[in-house]
């Protein structure tokens, strides 16, 4: 086979550095020329569903849900089911097998809340792909969610919850959005308009007031939470640090909490990001609970990272190396920044 630069580069890594067999490594490599083909390392998976299909199901169910809380008959009635229905979850990739401790996650509708959104992210993002952007019962517990991290009593009831479940598993970790991110309401305000949909009728239903609450809402929320829970290690990945003002309230209202780890999501093909490289450096070099999260064919040259075992399991298609993140724990305690592959 002959190979080209980056090709090379490409093929040592993942058979040297990562034990990848020729066989799969040269697959790996017709991924890479498809991508580039694309014109960047990224691209939709064949099992990605259209991104207009998972919009559409959001609106609808946003919209059957809001039409349930209608029918109840005051505003405290509308809340009381909302915080009753709040779930947290538990994807195989965090919480592992049925019968082994778990990590609890939680969940909040992809792109409604991520203000830190790009074509790269939406064409990667799990959180938009095969049953996850089709399954409506799984969008309207996001959706269900959403609504009550905007209720005052969400940081209580969260409080609860996660005492129940780490007490229940013995597993003192909590994980910050397998879907979602931090919003700000100026955001989510755009976007429910966006998805045909009358801010306001959430100050009527619920009596919350989107242009009365701080931007940074959300973030406060978390904050009431995590620290009321000093035994637990949370932790998430977000690309809205690129956003300064989201980043702020981040750093001082999450970052000086111990048991906060947040990583920097970095995703795109290192030529294309030079300032941004630096920027998640430098702010990873300042923060003992900042680690990067690399995602891509190959990690920036000169940086230390371990391989997500997870992902490296499922290229080798080994269960022996495959560990879940429940085992493997590296990420919620911020060891070391990790590298999540693409295949
Ligand atoms: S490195 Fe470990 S903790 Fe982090 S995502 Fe991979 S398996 Fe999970």
């Amino acid at each position: 086979m002959e190979l080209v630069n980056d090709e090379e580069r490409i093929y040592e890594f993942v058979t040297k550095r990562m034990g990848v067999p020729q066989q799969i490594a040269e697959k790996m490599l017709d991924k890479y020329r498809k991508l580039k083909e694309y014109g960047d390392v990224f691209a939709p998976d064949a099992k990605r569903v259209p991104f207009d299909t998972y919009i559409n199901n959001l609106e609808s169910v946003l919209k059957q849900v809001l039409a349930e809380l209608r029918k109840m008959r005051s505003v405290e009635e509308r809340r009381r089911w909302i915080l009753e229905n709040v779930k947290l979850s538990t994807p195989k990739k965090v919480s592992g097998r049925e019968g082994e401790e778990k990590i609890y996650s939680w969940a909040i509708p992809a792109f409604l809340t991520c203000p830190g959104y790009d074509e790269f992210c939406i064409a990667m993002c799990y959180a938009l792909k095969n049953r996850y952007a089709v399954d409506k019962r799984i969008i309207r517990s996001r959706v269900i969610n959403f609504l009550a991290s905007l209720l005052p009593e969400f940081p209580e009831v969260m409080v609860r919850k996660i005492e129940e479940v780490v007490r229940k598993t013995g597993v003192p970790i909590f994980r910050l959005h397998d879907s979602g991110n931090f919003y700000t309401i100026s955001f989510v305000k755009h976007m429910l308009e966006k998805l045909d949909i009358d801010p306001r009728e959430l100050k009527e239903l619920l009596g919350v007031d989107l242009d009365k609450l701080p931007e940074d809402c959300y973030v406060l929320q978390w904050r009431k939470i995590v620290e009321r829970l000093p035994n637990v290690q949370f932790y998430t990945y977000t690309r809205t640090w690129r956003l300064l003002p989201i980043f702020k309230s981040i750093e001082k209202h999450l970052l000086p909490l111990k048991n906060f780890v947040l990583y920097l999501s970095v995703d795109k093909p290192v030529a294309k990001i030079e300032n941004e490289l630096r920027d998640a450096l430098e702010l990873a070099k300042r923060y003992r609970n900042v680690k990067i999260a690399w995602t891509g064919v190959i990690p920036p040259p000169g940086t230390v990272y371990a391989i997500c075992p997870y992902e490296l399991g499922r290229i080798l298609n080994n269960p022996n190396i495959q560990k879940t993140c429940t085992q493997c724990k590296i990420c919620a305690y911020g060891k070391i920044d990790v590298f999540f592959p693409v295949h």
